[in-house]
């Protein structure tokens, strides 16, 4: 999990910093976001992700990288049938 702050979008709402302050802050000037821990602890995840909900511009946002590269390869282990058919050909 990892995230990001675009100061160019920001509002400068203090959402972020208000919501998660160990991860978000705000600058004494503009009050725009300063991202101040950009891989969140575990511990901070759940508010990390309420501040980019909570975000009224859409400036913070989660990227979640897969570090196992699990693909989307499902292979569903069925039985294709069972092709038995009944020969009762007698005489
Ligand atoms: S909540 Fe969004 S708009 Fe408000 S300070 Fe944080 S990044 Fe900026």
């Amino acid at each position: 999990m990892r995230l990001s702050a675009d100061r160019d979008r920001c509002a400068g709402a203090g959402m972020c910093a208000l919501t998660a302050p160990a991860l978000f802050d705000q600058d004494d000037e503009e009050g725009l976001v300063v991202l101040l821990n950009p891989v969140p602890a575990p511990e901070h995840r759940a508010a990390a992700r309420m501040a980019v909900g909570l975000c009224p511009a859409g400036a913070i946002a989660l990227n979640s990288p897969d570090p196992t590269g699990t693909t989307g390869s499902r292979d569903s282990p069925d039985s294709p049938g069972s092709p038995d058919s009944p020969d009762s050909s007698g005489s």
